[in-house]
């Protein structure tokens, strides 16, 4: 399909929701809306759209729109705002070091705007403090990888779906979170017939629909199911023991941990687990998709390593049509890991505990500091603001009053703390209200940069509408605050093109200091050409140009092996008691995304979940005096939820799913996340968000 971009106003853009990154084209109506079209030359999703997707045009109104800085709630002139940012965050720099300031960021913003942010933190601010919401998103695959393969590289593509004889999805509702990609696989099996999926997940969610298999496994028992299959492999004589002598080490201290691993643990019967072993050791096209049911939780990493283990038993990496495959939730959440935008990583994948590679990044940036060691990931982050030993917050484009565990006590800390920043497109979130200045940032259809989705493809996000008001793109704000703060020559750039250019080249840096990331064939690229970007995968530079890591065998570690780790399985941490019964998963719904700041605009969007819910297995609910559609009171020692009750045999007894989506000043408003306790993976930092235990007992107003 061709499109003469400026000519017919068509604007080639990519979606800012799921981590799919499908290509959009916009057109704007006259109206202020948008016209929304899949883009069929986007690699990512051959013109598909989601629901959310071909919604778009209806939440870019301005109804809500902040569109001028405040201060104290009042209307400010940008001047005062930024003077006072500046100011407050340089006071509490002098008085308290640079560690007593923080950034909270987010997936959503695009990567020239993390890739300032965390120059600002690290190289200038000098303080490790700059972590993101990705940290309850992904941050156990980075940590697994990392330990795997030295580096945070997914290996795939997405065409692997394509090639694939067997696909295990697992903990992954891919066809409510990730819908293009779930499209593509039923896609996959229309041509090939003989493709079997797997589904491993307590729920049976709407992406069983397509499953040949689906393993209803006990809640957090993802290890001890690959455990106990890497064990079989070895049993039944399928470990690739050329691939494992030649690339792999740690192979008999994971098989020993596996063997002695306890399968029952998963809860499943003995006929679903040979069903299971027999799909995925019998076809050497294996992909393993995984997602928030893996990464969020207390055992995290070890889950992530426990499927890479398998892979990397087999040799089933590197190949067409196999490998692991995580899957991320954000549209820029692999953006943001590719500029060093968490707390435990420097930009372009270099290590932020390795010293050469700090005095790389600070000679590269010539800045008169730089972080001496990772900063304080989310949880501790905010714990820090309750101690009071964080003076001053800036968070950008996120909702940690709703979203973060324990948001109770996360959205008092922040209005306990000394001085707080909001940027975001409105003044009304629950964060935004405990702000003691709010910025307005420019949104999706109106800014322009990058974003990197889960395959490693980097595209456009570019902007069809113009800014409303006197809202600024979010690398601006922090060039303006940088500049004020006595950088301005080193934060002056004109365009986001500048920025990239300089990403890229610190890139060509980190290649070669051996790191997988390279992009640095970019570094002279014109505005122009920046302009005109084609969606492209990463490497992409010298001779690693696009397609699959780890063909060759090489990893990023410093003997060039992957490693396979021992993963003995750890079950959720929250302790199910009389008084707390229940096990709580929570997760996205179809049609919104996040808290709802833009899908809440859209009627349609709104049509499908209306409100917030409580799923629960229909004799649970009987037994709780329960009907159809009345309320439930969720509740533990961390917080209070009213939901209405979905009456549900998808769901297994014991075990009740409310989405995480619903905001609110009250938790009455089904703000679940308050309930969520704040324990974390001790190696990734990432939340347990789906392992709560609850009481659960009929609502009763007053
Ligand atoms: Fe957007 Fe994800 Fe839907 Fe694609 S699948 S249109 S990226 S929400």
């Amino acid at each position: 399909e061709e499109v003469t971009e400026r000519a017919a106003e068509t604007i080639r853009t990519t979606c800012p929701y799921c981590g799919v990154g499908c290509g959009v084209l916009a057109r704007p109506d006259g109206a202020g809306g948008l016209e929304i079209r899949g883009d069929r030359a986007h690699p990512a999703n051959a013109g598909r759209l989601c629901s959310k997707g071909s919604a778009l045009g209806e939440t870019v109104g301005l109804e809500d729109r902040l569109l001028a800085p405040q201060i104290g709630g009042q209307e400010a002139s940008w001047d005062a705002a930024l003077d006072l940012v500046a100011s407050k965050f340089r006071a509490a720099m002098t008085e308290h070091g640079p560690d007593a300031v923080a950034f909270y960021v987010s997936g959503q913003l695009l990567t020239e705007d993390y890739y300032v942010a965390n120059k600002l933190m690290k190289g200038f601010i000098g303080s490790g403090n700059i972590d993101t919401n990705s940290r309850l998103c992904m941050a156990s695959s980075v940590a697994g990888h990392r330990r795997a393969f030295g580096t945070d590289t997914v290996p795939g593509l997405y065409e692997d779906f394509d090639q694939a004889e067997v696909i295990v999805l697992v903990g992954s509702n891919l066809a409510w979170c990730h819908p293009v990609l779930y499209q593509r696989i039923a896609a996959a099996r229309s041509a090939n017939p003989a493709l079997r999926v797997v589904v491993v997940d307590p729920r049976r969610t709407a992406t069983c629909d397509l499953a040949d298999l689906h393993l209803a496994i006990a809640p957090g028992a993802d290890a001890a199911l690959f455990n106990g299959l890497l064990a079989e492999i070895a049993a039944q004589g399928a470990v690739n023991r050329d691939y494992v002598s030649a690339h792999v080490s740690g192979f008999d201290a994971a098989l020993e941990a596996a063997r002695a691993s306890d399968i029952a643990l998963t809860g499943l019967p003995a006929a679903d687990l040979a069903a299971f072993t027999r799909l995925w050791i019998g076809a050497e096209k294996v992909v393993t998709v995984y997602s928030q049911g893996v990464n969020q939780s207390s055992s995290g990493t070890d889950k992530v390593n426990a499927i890479l283990n398998c892979h990397l038993a087999t040799g089933r990496i590197g190949r067409p049509g196999m490998g692991p495959f995580s899957v991320t939730g954000q549209p820029n959440a692999m953006g943001g890991r590719e500029v060093g935008g968490l707390a435990t990583m420097l930009a372009c994948h270099l290590d932020i505990e390795n010293p050469d590679h700090r005095a790389a990044v600070q000679g590269f940036w010539a800045s008169p500091a730089i972080a001496p060691g990772p900063g304080l990931k989310a949880v501790d982050m905010f714990r820090a603001v309750e101690a009071g030993q964080i003076k001053a917050l800036w968070i950008i484009c996120t909702n940690p009053a709703v979203s973060m565990p324990e948001a109770d006590r996360v959205r008092a800390a922040i209005a306990g703390c000394d001085f707080v920043v909001v940027s975001d497109l409105t003044a009304q979130t629950d964060t935004a209200r405990l702000a003691d200045v709010v910025l307005p940032a420019t949104g999706w259809g109106e800014k322009d940069g990058t974003v990197t989705n889960s395959e490693r493809r980097i595209s456009r996000q570019r902007a069809a509408l113009p800014a409303p008001g006197q809202a600024r793109a979010d690398w601006q704000i922090m060039c303006d605050v940088a500049a004020r703060m006595g950088w301005g020559d080193q934060f002056s750039y004109k365009s986001p093109a500048e920025i990239f250019r300089e990403y890229a080249a610190l890139s060509g840096l980190a290649g070669l200091l051996g790191r997988d990331f390279d992009i640095s064939d970019f570094a002279t690229i014109s505005e122009e050409d920046y302009d005109t970007l084609a969606p492209f995968v990463w490497p992409q530079s010298g001779a690693k140009r696009g397609g699959r890591f780890f063909a060759e065998g090489h990893f990023y570690t410093p003997d060039r092996k992957a490693r396979m780790l021992a993963t003995p399985p750890r079950m959720p941490q929250s302790v199910l008691s009389a008084a707390t019964p229940f096990r709580l998963n929570t997760g996205r719904v179809r049609d919104h995304w996040h808290t709802m700041t833009r899908t809440a605009k859209s009627p349609r969007l709104g049509a499908h979940m209306g409100e917030p819910y409580l799923e629960i297995h229909p004799a649970d609910a009987a037994r709780l005096g329960l009907g159809p559609a009345t309320l439930a009171e969720v509740s533990n020692a961390q917080g209070r939820a009213i939901l209405r009750v979905l009456e549900s045999p998808r769901i297994a007894p014991g075990s009740v799913f409310a989405p995480m989506h619903w905001t609110g000043e009250t938790a009455a408003a089904g703000r679940i996340d308050a309930l969520v306790p704040a324990i974390v993976d001790p190696v990734s930092g990432q939340p347990e968000s789906k392992g709560a235990a609850v009481q659960i007992a009929p609502f009763r107003a007053g």
